[in-house]
């Protein structure tokens, strides 16, 4: 597989889930070996943040890249849609503090790229790759990845809320997939725990369309797009967070409670232990297993 970029810019407009703001993000095609990376316009407009773990700043109640003084929030939906199209290559020019909540989920953004379109670059797609299990947990919360040949998300919740209870979802991860099964699922949240969060400054923006809000007999948003929707929106962001590798992960990984911070402890986890590979890699790997079964006689 080679790597892909965008056909064309494409400018993508809306409000920060926190900061409340109206933002423009501009998505640029980018060269071979560019990978994911984010400007802030009105601030620093000629400083890479890149789409990376080494420039997590925060993991509170979203992901934010930043470098120096300056940072961008919210980047975990755009992130995660940018990887299920196979997008390798990006830039994104960003004129605000956060990246937009557009429709909670990223069926919009995934939408965008689809009609904006990708094309081939002259060179193979490497991929992030593990020989051992890897995991993290934190109490009763983990996530582990076991060696596979392509990405699969198993992922399960526990909350006391009576309308959310437990949640499992299994997704073997490929575009068309998680455009139906997982793009449109939204953020969730609480009343008691929004109200907590405006009081510091967060939660400004969404509204009950854009995040799927429970009280405490159950969801106070008009529609819910999928009757386990929270776990699914899990789904989408451990996705989003698995980008920072900045290559795809071939990897079946399992999740339970998961959030952002153990989501990006797991993420630098997985980089001390993984190597990366392209397609021809793994084929000459496979010609050398074959040639030693045939030797073997097995
Ligand atoms: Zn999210």
């Amino acid at each position: 597989m080679k790597q892909h970029t965008l056909q064309s810019q494409v400018a993508i407009e809306g409000k920060g889930l926190h900061s409340g703001q109206d933002v423009c993000i501009l998505l640029e095609p980018a060269d071979p070996g560019t990978g994911i990376v984010l400007f802030r316009e009105d601030l620093a407009p000629g400083m890479p943040i890149p789409a990376s773990w080494r420039f997590v700043v925060d993991t509170g109640h979203n992901v934010t890249l930043g470098r120096e003084s300056v940072s961008i929030q919210t980047v975990e939906h755009l992130l995660s849609a940018l990887s299920a199209a196979g997008v390798d290559n990006c830039l994104i020019r960003v004129n605000g503090p956060e990246i937009p909540l557009c429709d909670g989920g990223a069926k919009y953004f995934l939408e965008t790229l689809s009609r904006t379109g990708l094309s081939g670059q002259e060179a193979p797609r490497e991929y992030c790759q593990i020989r051992m299990p890897v995991w993290v947990e934190d109490g009763d919360r983990y996530l582990l990845a076991l060696p596979a040949h392509d990405l699969r998300i198993s992922c399960s919740i526990h909350f006391r809320h009576k309308a959310i209870r437990y949640q499992a979802c299994h997704i073997r991860m490929d575009a068309k997939t998680y455009l139906h099964e997982i793009a449109p699922a939204r953020t969730f949240g609480f009343t008691g725990d929004i109200e907590v969060l405006r009081r510091r400054g967060l939660a400004q923006g969404g509204d009950y369309d854009t995040v799927l809000v429970y009280d405490e007999n159950g969801p106070i948003s008009p529609d819910i797009h999928f009757e386990d929707e929270c776990v699914r929106h899990k789904v989408l962001d451990i996705m989003g967070d698995l980008a920072l590798l900045g290559h795809p992960l071939r990897a079946h990984v399992i999740g339970h409670k998961t959030g952002h911070a153990l989501d990006v402890e797991f993420v630098r986890r997985l980089a001390a232990e993984m190597i990366t590979v392209s397609d021809t890699d793994t084929l000459e790997r496979d010609r050398e297993f074959a040639s030693f079964c045939e030797r073997m006689n097995l």
